[in-house]
């Protein structure tokens, strides 16, 4: 009977296979691809997909799954066996409930959307993209009646992302969250504002780039099992564990761009590298969830990067390659502006302080339209009455305003609440990591990360997706999703930076 666990590992070796050939077509599509190139690269990508599509759906797929949890059955609920069975039996059984047709109509009102979104952004026509946002809503809801059994009808939304995420859990926490959030920027506001007019000014692109591959090597991003390479818009992808990309972009007259989009992928790169070599061409070969994948980057983003400790360490090498721009600046000025808070219309451009505003904005949003309470006519309306709700702005237009991001052209919904539990993920983890290694701020002053590289590897990233997110943050917090470690966070932090009391 163990051979049958062979076969359905071997099948699986070549959906993963197919699947991450599309990945590699996918990365050249957006680093080094002609333009030329696009007609071709989209069938091609196409095939790929159905490919791996085919065989996931599989009838051969679905008897070596019977087979395998017949085997499991009698095994340690805990071992990788079981948990691979068990993650794959999770995610056929979602499929199965979603009619082909609807795939097919959803895949192409997408098409539709994406190219209508575009052109509505940038001629800044919301009236453009409103019947084709209808549409995709009408369809989102759709999808969310073929689970009739869950609890809330968002619910099959977010754990398309967040495997097990219960609506009424973010809910609850967001709660919590808002009134705090809301307070502090209220408080922040009332004080001098922080000049950053230092980050921006001419930085030689070369030296930009070097910087960060010399601070990411230090960190750890391991170069024989990895690459980083510009896009237009930085991602992290990987064909294999032995093999993970990260993109950035770097600005010539803005010095925070570049930097720490390299710092926030190299987070979701050290997760991907640090997965055990022997869940490889697996379902379990892959981060938890995006919320888990993206406390990481957030982690080192943040935590690690916009903190006092790091830049002790990497600022005067820092001074010693821009020296007409920083030679003569103080670590602490460089510090407060790189943390200056500033609430702004736009998400991807948010401090830490603003960032999970832009994201609970979106969540109410997004329940409302769905069950049916707002209307799409009304929703620049809707949003811009939030924004000054919860941030104090208004957007001058809907192109900074609603049309902003491309995820609910793409039918993304129930997507953005992950962003958001990243940063509290990554704050549950930090208090625990403080408390485990007494000596981390004075390593980090130091450019020394191996000892949080290690407590991460240990109880994060060698696990991959054997665990669903809230299991493994249960057994590394021993509790659930809280908003107390990040409030605590914001309020320490922002408080000295801005003597608040
Ligand atoms: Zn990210």
């Amino acid at each position: 009977m163990k051979d049958k666990l062979e076969d359905l590992r071997r099948l699986l070796g070549e959906i993963f296979d197919l699947e991450r050939a599309r990945d590699l077509l996918e990365w050249d599509q957006s680093t080094y691809m002609p333009p030329g190139a696009a007609p071709e690269r989209a069938l091609q990508l196409a095939t790929l997909s159905k490919l791996s599509h085919q065989k996931l759906i599989s009838g051969e797929l679905s008897s070596l799954l019977e087979d395998a949890r017949q085997v499991t059955a009698s095994m340690n609920p805990d071992s990788d066996d079981a948990r691979l069975v068990q993650r794959l039996t999770r995610k056929l059984e979602k499929l199965r409930k979603v009619p082909a047709e609807w795939v097919e109509e959803k895949a192409r009102a997408v098409s539709l959307s994406k190219q209508a979104w575009e052109k509505a952004r940038k001629e800044d026509d919301f009236p453009h993209f409103e019947p084709h946002l209808t549409k995709m809503v009408g369809l989102i809801r759709q999808y969310t009646e073929f689970f009739p059994s869950s609890d809330h009808y968002y619910d099959p939304l977010l754990d398309d992302y967040e495997s097990g995420m219960q609506t009424n859990h973010i809910r609850t926490v967001f709660a919590e969250l808002l009134p705090e959030q809301v307070n502090l920027i209220r408080e922040i506001g009332e004080r001098e504002p922080i000049d950053a007019s230092l980050l921006y000014q001419p930085f030689a692109e070369r030296k930009q780039w070097d910087f960060g591959l010399e601070v990411i090597r230090k960190i750890g991003f391991d170069f024989q099992r990895g690459r980083q390479d510009i896009s237009a818009h930085p991602y992290t992808t990987h064909f294999g564990i032995g093999d993970v990309r990260i993109t950035t972009r770097i600005h010539p007259n803005y010095f925070g761009s570049g930097f720490f989009a390299t710092l926030h992928e190299v987070g979701h790169a050290l997760y991907e590298q640090g997965i055990r070599p022997d869940l490889g061409r697996t379902l379990l070969a892959e981060g938890a969830s995006l919320g888990i994948h993206e406390s990481q980057s957030r982690l080192w983003e943040n935590l690690v990067g916009r903190s006092r400790a790091f830049w002790t360490w990497a600022y005067p090498r820092l001074q010693q390659i821009f020296p007409q721009q920083f030679g003569d600046l103080k670590l602490e000025t460089f510090y407060r502006a790189i943390n200056k808070v500033e609430p702004s219309p736009i998400r991807v451009e948010a401090d830490e302080a603003t960032y999970n505003l832009h994201i609970m904005l979106r969540f109410e949003l997004e329940l409302t339209l769905l069950d049916g309470s707002l209307q799409v006519a009304d929703l620049p309306e809707a949003w811009n009455g939030k924004m000054q709700e919860y941030l104090g702005v208004t957007p001058p237009d809907d192109a900074t305003g609603v049309l902003q991001d491309i995820h609910w052209s793409e039918g993304l919904i129930g997507y953005f609440p992950t962003y958001a539990l990243g940063n509290l993920f990554a704050c549950q983890l930090w208090q625990l990591i403080k408390a485990d290694i007494p000596a981390l701020e004075a390593q980090i002053e130091r450019g020394e990360f191996g000892a949080l590289r290690g407590w991460l590897d240990e109880n994060l990233y060698q696990h991959g997706a054997k665990f669903l997110p809230m299991e493994l943050v249960e057994r590394v917090t021993g509790g659930g999703l809280s908003a107390e470690p990040y409030l605590a966070y914001l309020r320490s932090k922002f408080g000295q930076i801005y003597g608040l009391v």
